[in-house]
């Protein structure tokens, strides 16, 4: 077999306490939906890598950092936002506050932290499409996203709907913006 070369980029989850940033994370990278009794609230920051074998061969890891919300562990989590290549930026549709605090808080947050030149890919992503609640309009998030120049789509961490999707698309346009700027 053939060796088209290994990419390693960098993927922010973001969003408030409470959206499912750890589940999705899991979901994406052990194939389940953890335990609600076991999820602890994330502390500080961890990564977890998962692996996509590219349309041209190339195996990307994304290293997949999922940060808490609490408002304590914000400013120390600033420096982790550096390097990035990617950011998803989660809300929980039945939870328009989370929407909110995408733009008042998360996008300004990061986009003071990331170089203009270095353009990483980023999406807004909806959670929680299971649920039969749903409180935000699509069409608002949609809106949000367009206005920053990002992706948008909806998951649910808890069935899986859209999860790989997801992470493909993300593997796929990073590994089309940077690979030319890795040896
Ligand atoms: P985080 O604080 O953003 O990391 O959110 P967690 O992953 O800890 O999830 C917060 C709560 O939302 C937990 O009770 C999860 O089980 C639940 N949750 C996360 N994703 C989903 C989802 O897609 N659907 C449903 N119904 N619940 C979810
Ligand atoms: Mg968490």
């Amino acid at each position: 077999m053939s060796q088209k070369g290994k990419y390693v980029y960098k993927i922010l989850v973001m969003g408030d306490t409470g959206v499912g940033k750890t589940s999705l994370v899991l979901r994406a990278t052990r194939g389940k939906f953890p335990d609600p009794e076991t999820l602890m609230s994330t502390i500080g920051a961890f990564f977890a890598l998962k692996r996509i074998i590219m349309e041209d061969g190339s195996l990307c890891s994304l290293q997949i950092w999922d940060f808490a919300g609490q408002e304590r562990f914000r400013s120390f989590m600033k420096n982790l936002f550096r390097g990035a290549n990617g950011g998803l930026f989660v809300y929980d549709v039945t939870d328009p506050i989370t929407l909110d605090d995408l733009e008042r808080f998360w996008i300004p947050t990061v986009f003071e932290q990331i170089d203009e030149y270095e353009k990483p890919i980023f999406f807004v992503v909806g959670n929680k499409i299971d649920l039969e609640n749903r409180l935000v309009n699509p069409s608002e998030a949609i809106k949000l996203a367009r206005k920053y120049g990002m992706n948008y789509i909806e998951v649910s961490s808890k069935t899986g709907e859209n999860v790989e999707l997801l992470f493909y698309l993300m593997a796929e346009n990073v590994h089309k913006r940077y690979k030319r700027r890795i040896v």
